[in-house]
């Protein structure tokens, strides 16, 4: 497993975002399943961002 892509998703928890589960969203950061060599989620994906300004305002 890849420590920056579980921290990255673990952050994101800590700012408030919960999982995603759907797979057509399987490369954004805050998606709920994780395997190892995964390395797609150590940034944010749009729809991680869209999420964040949804809870702090833009
Ligand atoms: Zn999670």
């Amino acid at each position: 497993m890849d420590l920056r892509n579980i921290a990255t998703h673990e952050l994101g928890h800590a700012a408030g975002l919960g999982d995603i589960y759907n797979p057509a969203y399987s490369y954004v950061t805050m998606y709920g399943y994780s395997h190892t060599g995964d390395t797609e989620k150590t940034t944010l994906a749009a729809p991680d961002i869209k999420g964040l300004q949804k809870i702090y305002g833009k």
